[in-house]
């Protein structure tokens, strides 16, 4: 499958599964630099729903958290910062970032990836960048998800400016105001529940605002306030 190679040659980034390469450069940097918390804020609390809910995770706080292998109802999976490694007292499952990747995509996926997917998962997505093609090609978890933490900050910058812009604006109709209202809400519930891609929210949105103002001759158009 995965083969080493010694140069320093940078990742094509561009195979299936089968055709990932792994330097020892990628895998070093992995170990590195991508900490067991960071894992646990970017791949594993958004996929947990309300998991944590009793006992957030904040590794400034508390070095022990509920456990993402297995189900509990209090914390016994212990993070080693010294090591960058974690271990459940629960399941007893542990290891390095790597290896818990490797058991929080079985569970969540129902395979495990080999050490050498899951080094590449871990760097296309915390270090190359997460909107590579390898990206979603090595994992499923990403497939899942309509849309990067980057496409929801760019929304909701657009949103906030919109909502400002007709909260403010008196020569909008009440009604008007309402009805785009009702569509931010609808949007804001399918975003959460990752229906819709944030893109199409924007889009919909703007064509919505488009379509009441052509409609209400008073309005000109809206106009951004910002801050
Ligand atoms: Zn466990």
């Amino acid at each position: 499958m995965a083969k080493f190679i010694k140069d320093d040659k940078q990742p094509t980034g561009t195979g299936t599964i089968k055709s990932v390469t792994i330097s020892k450069e990628m895998a070093a940097e992995v170990s590195n630099k991508i900490t067991i918390p960071m894992y646990f804020y970017n791949v594993i609390l958004p996929q947990m729903g309300s998991y944590y809910d009793n006992y957030p995770v904040d590794f400034d706080q508390k070095i022990v958290v509920c456990c993402p292998l297995h189900d509990e109802d209090t914390p016994s999976c212990r993070y080693y910062e010294s090591t960058n490694s974690f271990y459940c007292f629960g399941c007893q499952k542990g290891g390095d970032v790597v290896q818990l990747h490797r058991y929080f995509a079985e569970k969540m996926n129902g395979t495990m990836p080999d050490r050498d997917e899951a080094i590449a998962f871990l760097y296309n997505y915390f270090i190359k960048g997460r909107e590579s093609e390898s990206f979603i090609q090595v994992t499923q978890i990403a497939q899942e998800k309509l849309n990067t933490d980057k496409d929801i900050v760019k929304f909701n910058f657009y949103r906030y400016n919109l909502e400002q812009s007709i909260s403010f604006d008196n020569t909008l109709k009440q009604e008007i105001k309402e009805q785009l209202w009702s569509l931010l809400d609808n949007i804001d519930l399918l975003l959460s529940l990752d229906k819709i891609k944030a893109v199409e929210a924007e889009k919909l949105l703007k064509d919505k605002v488009k379509e009441l103002i052509t409609f209400d001759s008073n309005i000109k158009k809206i106009k951004y306030k910002g801050d």
